[in-house]
């Protein structure tokens, strides 16, 4: 079988499904429970409380530290008296069937503790999850969310919610494969920060039966059903090739002939960085703040803001730069604690930096607890707005910026619009990223969570290229830097183009930049030229990546 692959690496091992996630318990139908069954129907409801206390205990006495506080919170609430009297008492009292009751007996305790806000009502999702698996147990189906079978095994979804990507450990899931999914959908983005090789867009996974062996190849988008003894070998030795790639970056970036290109990392949460810093990554060029608070019913408060944040500044404090984007919520990152109204297209819609401006306090809550980690650390932050469309929106941006005491404020350059209007948008910044993942899926208006459409979403697109082309000679007439945090810049072969064009750092996962590194320091400043106009002139995709790979013989070196 094959899909797009969007997370290097190899492993083998046995299908295992995710479950389908359980949108609502079945509503009390048009005929309650009849009277002579309430008693039986309520009795169902505290074993399967206690069978998931019980799972939930068993699993947290085999973890560490914050998941094992977690699992064993969740485990308390499971079998709460209060919540169980409550949802008995709608079965016996109006027929209620004993699902549909502990459902919304739950929703009534999520929504108290929710409106509690602060550290209380962040609890509001952990009910979420105990009220699915109480549900899940009463109706006969399985638990919702990652299973947890005690082996290694891979995973295979028909699609993956950033917050299941995020709560993945290498260990146990060797690889995944989709259904759907794009090449720069948050879901591969989340993989590749973690090392799980994973392939999207591969209807034909969905049709395989649980346990089957396969070896998924995360680079060429291969997945091979029921490998043979010979196809299993290879497939581990190529997993062990890549494990001694996986090494330190040193240094720092740039050509052959000197012209520095910094190597910088992106990151999603204080564990990230903390491993980029170590793995040699000279700042962070994109810090995704919404990826802490995907999970959130209520907004983080401004000290628990500054406390993460100062957590990821202080892995490169003092001397290495952090680039902090504030939130990017919207389209494929909801951030419960918005309560966005549904949109009919919602990347088309109210996100990223819209939601600042029309939603100010939230903005202003979150540069405050920037500035206050920045202080506390001593940490070179700038700030940057994502998903901006015209200039007016930066000068704005960085007002607030500014107000808030930081002294550095950059915009995305994620539209079409912010990339023709550049010259206009760097006047009023000190800095732009292009975001390629979004602007690939604007400019060649294509999804970029579409599995079928995934080829359109090519970092190698002529037309992506012409835009980062644009920003790139407005970076340069305006002296002003110009990175580059999307997918495109971990492609090594991409990397000279990126700075023969005019990038002035390339923002990655950290898994990526001693490949990069090692392509640039191949090269001269003249040569990035030269293969960027190679790439600029070619026709397809296709055409521009074979171009540059023959004009890149170190590319060989590092090949999978
Ligand atoms: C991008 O769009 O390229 C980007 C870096 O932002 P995100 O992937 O978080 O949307
Ligand atoms: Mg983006």
């Amino acid at each position: 079988m094959k899909g797009h692959g969007v997370s290097p690496g190899t492993a083998v091992g046995p299908l295992l499904r995710m479950p389908d996630p359980l949108v609502e318990a079945p509503a009390a139908g048009p005929t309650p429970v009849v009277p002579g069954e309430r008693e039986a129907d309520a009795a169902r409801i505290r074993p399967a409380m206690d069978a998931v206390a019980s799972d939930l205990w068993a699993r947290a006495a085999h973890a560490e530290g914050e998941t094992k506080e977690v699992l064993e919170a969740t485990a308390m609430m499971a079998s709460d008296p209060g919540l169980a009297d409550l949802a008995e008492s709608a079965v016996r009292e109006s027929g209620v069937p004993a699902p549909r009751a502990v459902w919304d007996a739950a929703n009534t305790f999520r929504d108290l503790l929710a409106a509690a806000g602060g550290y209380v009502g962040a609890r509001s999702s952990d009910v979420q999850d105990v009220r699915d698996r109480i549900v899940a147990r009463l109706l006969g189906v399985p638990a919702p969310g990652l299973p947890d079978p005690g082996h290694p095994f891979i995973l295979v979804a028909r699609d993956l919610a950033p917050a299941d990507t995020a709560t993945m450990i290498p260990a146990r899931v060797l690889a995944f494969v989709t259904a759907e999914g794009g090449p720069t959908s948050h879901t591969a983005i989340l993989a590749r920060a973690l090392g799980i090789p994973a392939v999207v867009a591969c209807p034909e996974v969905l049709t395989l039966a649980e346990g089957t062996l396969l070896a998924v190849d995360g680079a060429t988008g291969e997945v091979e059903v029921a490998p043979g003894e010979a196809a299993v070998r290879s497939a581990e030795g190529r997993a062990a090739r890549t494990a001694t790639r996986d090494r330190r970056w040193e240094g720092h970036g740039g050509t052959a002939d000197g012209r520095r290109v910094a190597l910088l990392a992106n990151v999603g949460d204080p564990a990230g960085a903390v491993a980029a810093a170590a793995a040699g990554a000279e700042g962070v060029g994109l810090f995704r703040t919404e990826l802490l608070f995907l999970d959130r019913g209520s907004e983080p408060s401004e000290s628990e803001q500054r406390e993460s944040y100062a957590e990821v500044f202080a892995a490169f404090a003092p001397d290495r730069t952090v680039v902090v984007r504030t939130l990017d919520a919207g389209a494929d990152k909801p951030l419960p604690f918005l309560h966005q109204a549904p949109e009919a297209n919602p990347a088309l819609g109210v996100r990223g930096l819209r939601i600042g401006l029309i939603r100010p306090r939230v903005l202003e809550r979150q540069l405050r607890a920037i500035a206050a980690a920045a202080e506390q650390t001593g940490a070179d932050v700038w700030v940057m707005a994502p998903m901006v469309a015209v200039a007016s929106e930066a000068v704005l941006f960085a007002q607030q910026v500014r107000a808030a005491g930081l002294r550095t404020a950059g915009v995305m350059v994620e539209t079409p619009s912010a990339a023709l209007t550049a010259p206009a948008i760097l006047r009023a910044v000190d800095f732009v990223s292009i975001g390629t993942n979004d602007l690939a899926q604007y400019t060649v208006a294509a999804d970029r969570m579409s599995g079928p459409l995934a080829a359109l979403n090519d970092p190698w697109q002529p037309a992506l290229l012409r835009l980062i082309d644009m920003v790139g000679r407005a970076g340069e007439a305006e002296s002003k830097p110009v990175g580059l945090c999307g997918e495109a810049a971990a492609d090594p072969a991409l990397a000279p183009v990126l700075v023969g064009l005019g990038t002035t750092s390339l923002s990655m996962s950290a898994r990526s930049i001693a490949d990069v590194g090692a392509v640039l320091a191949s090269v001269t400043f003249q040569e990035c030229r030269e293969l960027a106009r190679l790439a600029l002139d070619a026709p397809d995709p296709a055409g521009a990546r074979d171009v540059v790979r023959r004009g890149l013989p170190v590319l060989t070196d590092l090949a999978p």
